[in-house]
């Protein structure tokens, strides 16, 4: 994010992808309830907050090589 530089290492690009993982995830779950699959969406929400974990754990062993921000 500083100087407008982005930076290329594995990890912030893993950790670039949490917005895009997120509204996909959204999309999905609501192209679901389109499609005819009732439920409430209070019993799938949870699905989100798995999502975010995954993205973390990969962002966590993703390798910092080259990492130029702060
Ligand atoms: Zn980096």
């Amino acid at each position: 994010m500083s100087n407008g530089i982005k930076c290329r290492c594995e990890r912030c690009a893993v950790g670039g992808l949490m917005g895009p993982v997120v509204l996909i995830t959204l999309g999905a779950l609501f192209l679901v309830g389109k499609m005819g699959w009732r439920y409430d969406f209070g019993d799938l929400w949870p699905v989100l907050l798995i999502v975010i974990g995954i993205v973390k754990i990969v962002e966590s062993m993703a390798s910092t090589e080259g990492h130029t921000g702060s």
